[in-house]
């Protein structure tokens, strides 16, 4: 994985997010008041979205820590999921559903 900090191909100050922890982050200024975002590259060059600067901050041992981290929360949300899905699954009554749509109307 490389970073590079390159010009935002977005408009505007408009927050992305960090494609390793999943935080908001907004672009920063440099010296000549660009809009930079730092890009992520696989080892074949294909972009990976953004990083924040909290990660690139964290170097690389520190973004594998956080890379693990994010790993083992959305395995956990994978297990949750699956549980869910098992389950059988009921949608509100037709009746509910009725009442939910008079009422919307005035
Ligand atoms: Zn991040």
């Amino acid at each position: 994985m490389k970073i590079i900090w390159e010009h935002s191909i977005y408009a505007g100050n408009a927050p992305v997010f960090c494609s390793l922890c999943d935080r908001r982050s907004y672009p920063v200024r440099d010296r000549h008041n660009q809009l930079l975002l730092a890009v992520i590259y696989d080892g074949r060059g294909v972009a990976w979205g953004e990083a924040c600067q909290d990660c690139v901050a964290a170097g690389a041992e520190g973004i594998r820590l956080r890379l693990q981290e994010r790993i083992k929360t959305l395995q956990a949300k994978v297990e949750d999921l699956q549980k869910l899905t098992a389950e059988g699954i009921e949608t509100p009554s037709l009746e509910q559903e009725f009442q939910i749509h008079r009422q919307g109307t005035p």
